[in-house]
């Protein structure tokens, strides 16, 4: 199997674009949107890219009220991608830890970035980019709205290497492997006993016995 970028659609106007790619669009199709979805022209919002530190192909625009706090977005990241048993979490720059009860406004500007930490054990790395700024709210007047995130990638099955796995053995994953595709998936050898994972479209993915759900 070949892997290509993950495209994704814009819930604004539904066109599909690779995640730098939909980070262009986006700068151009946020300054389209009807004026009267903005709310209140007092209020501000960041268009956030995030992404994980290491490769991979998941990814996220969003579109925040920049007077939402470090922890809502601590909240979305965790619902939307990471919560498998609560563990801690934090945001920082460098060395520097933000605190949770600070609002987005205080620190972020467009170019700035951020870096995110799920879990201290088995930590899922991510990489926050504010990109842009805009005049006003996101309809509906949510903190926290998606305007993309990646399609489902296609992981190759780590036993034949040919059809894109739908579920993870939890046995075979502590070796680092056990991602499986339909067919290798009933002939697998750790059978009936073990209760197979369906692999959720989020970078905390076969971690921890992270579901999704
Ligand atoms: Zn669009
Ligand atoms: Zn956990
Ligand atoms: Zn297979
Ligand atoms: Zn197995």
């Amino acid at each position: 199997m070949t892997l290509k970028a993950t495209k994704g659609a814009c819930t604004l106007c539904e066109k599909e674009y690779t995640r730098s790619g939909m980070g262009k669009h986006l700068a151009s199709c946020l300054t389209k949107q009807p004026a009267e979805s903005i709310m209140d022209d007092e209020r501000v919002s960041l268009h956030l890219q995030v992404t994980t530190r290491y490769p991979s192909d998941y990814w996220l625009h969003l579109h925040v009220d920049e007077r939402a706090t470090f922890k809502t977005l601590d909240m979305f990241l965790r619902k939307l991608w990471l919560e498998c048993c609560g563990h801690m979490s934090q945001f920082f720059v460098g060395r520097q830890i933000i605190g949770m009860h600070g609002r987005l406004v205080t620190l972020l500007r467009t170019g700035y970035e951020i870096d995110y930490d799920y879990d201290m054990g088995d930590t899922t790395q991510l990489r926050i980019k504010v990109l842009g700024r805009y005049q006003g709210l996101a309809p509906g007047g949510k903190a926290i709205t998606i305007l993309a995130r990646n399609h489902p990638p296609e992981i190759p099955c780590d036993a034949c290497d040919r059809h894109p796995a739908v579920s993870i053995c939890p046995e075979c994953n502590w070796e680092g492997e056990g991602w499986l595709c339909r067919k290798c998936a009933t002939q697998h050898s750790c059978g009936d006993e073990v209760d197979y994972l369906t692999i959720p479209n989020s970078p905390r993915a076969g971690v921890c016995g992270y579901t999704g759900v």
